[in-house]
């Protein structure tokens, strides 16, 4: 199927390049990272490129680069340090794996790897990102796959098939390496993926203004908007958390997330699943990290009884996997949030140690105050948490009155 469906006769491959080249002069995008010669500065784009747009990335790529501007001053950065700057990004092995692939590049020399094969050797790197630096820095041919060109390559073969499927990759990395060219192989496949993100679109793509509508079997079939095939949705889970804020002389217990934990590296409040509410929504959707929780009103006036076996139960998990005895004081307001297939709904509470502040638990701990929290890399609902700490202490009662008339 790969040999037939992808057999490009040398017109269309002519007649294609050219368009695609014309059109690229005016229609290209003007983005910080483009033109860019520097391997270090593609590759910290390209991994904070994948699945969050342009528009979310320019500041922190800013911010980053000025931060860590090359490979040695990433290497010798503290990953705390590296996942502050990410904080909002999410996927945050992706900040992690940035590291460490510096320090690898480090130790073979510091020299930036030029080929594809080398570059997939390390950490965090797959064959689109090897591709794009070799592609956009070094300007060898390379060819690329990422969610624009999967898109455009799908409609221009009228793939009907899954595209992320193992055959539908296998076909459209087999186009993809037909089409690079050896000439500018870089700026052509900076080409691809504007056409894929300013025309080819994934609803209503503007064939009337597209320079390669004449090479489009989706187009001549009018089959457009059903490629490509539409991606399985994962089901859904609600959950229902707790956040603990746990408070002794002003300080509150913050934890680092140890490997293996969604947010690994990052600090946190206390955060336990409430397990009686867990359910299957049975509802389909994306999965994603949001990168701001809504504050909401408390959603339900819980019976009373449910909420002192509620209280019990945190106090009972906080003095076993932290080691305080505390006394759950208040239920201050609830955050929602998506994390890949997870639907959460979290309770944040207030929490006092009685004078007991020893601690038991095994992961790195401290007792911060509010303004100190901004040293921190937290999770997108840490953050927010601990600002809600910080404007608590700024103007009391802010939260309960917002909770009141929300
Ligand atoms: S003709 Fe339409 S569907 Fe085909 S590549 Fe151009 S914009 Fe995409």
């Amino acid at each position: 199927m790969t040999d037939e469906l992808t057999h490009i006769d040398t017109n269309w491959l002519r007649r294609f390049r050219a368009a695609l080249r014309r059109w690229h002069i005016h229609g290209g995008r003007d983005l910080p990272w483009r033109n860019c010669r520097d391997p270090y500065k593609v590759w910290i784009s390209e991994i904070m490129l994948q699945q969050t747009t342009v528009a979310a990335v320019k500041p922190y790529f800013e911010r980053f680069l000025k931060r860590f501007p090359n490979v040695a001053a990433l290497a010798a950065a503290d990953e705390a340090d590296v996942l502050r700057l990410w904080e909002g990004l999410g996927y945050y092995s992706r900040a992690r794996n940035l590291r460490k692939a510096a320090q690898a590049i480090v130790l073979i020399g510091g020299e930036f790897p030029a080929t594809v094969n080398e570059l997939l050797e390390l950490p965090g790197i797959g064959r689109y990102t090897a591709g794009a630096i070799v592609s956009f820095a070094f300007d060898r041919a390379a060819p690329i796959v990422e969610a624009n060109t999967l898109r455009l390559y799908s409609r221009l073969l009228g793939l009907h098939d899954d595209p992320r499927s193992t055959s539908g990759q296998r076909v459209l990395w087999s186009f993809a390496e037909k089409l690079v060219p050896t000439k500018s192989p870089g700026e052509f496949n900076q080409a691809l993926m504007d056409l894929g993100a300013t025309l080819c679109t994934p609803a209503d793509p503007r064939c009337d203004e597209c320079p390669v509508a004449s090479c489009c079997r989706a187009l001549a079939e009018q089959a457009q908007a059903d490629i490509p095939a539409a991606k399985r949705r994962p089901t859904i889970t609600e959950t229902h958390e707790a956040y603990v804020a746990i408070e002794s002389a002003g300080r509150y217990l913050i934890y680092r997330r140890p490997e293996g934990q969604r947010w690994a590296g990052l600090w946190d409040f206390p955060r336990f699943e409430l397990p009686s509410r867990v359910k299957q929504s049975g509802r389909v959707g994306r999965v994603i990290e949001t990168h701001q929780a809504p504050v909401v009103s408390l959603d339900d006036s819980p019976h009373p009884t449910k909420l002192t076996k509620t209280r019990q139960l945190l106090e009972r998990r906080i003095a076993t996997d932290f080691g305080p005895r505390v006394t759950l004081t208040e239920r201050l307001t609830q955050l929602k949030h998506s994390v890949t297939r997870f639907r959460i709904t979290l309770d944040c509470w207030l929490a006092d140690t009685n004078g007991d502040s020893d601690l038991t638990t095994p992961h790195p701990t401290a007792w911060v105050a509010p303004s100190e929290f901004a040293r921190y890399p937290f999770s997108t609902t840490g953050r927010q948490f601990a600002e809600m700490l910080l404007s608590e202490l700024r103007e009391p009662n802010l939260f309960r009155v917002v909770r009141r008339h929300s």
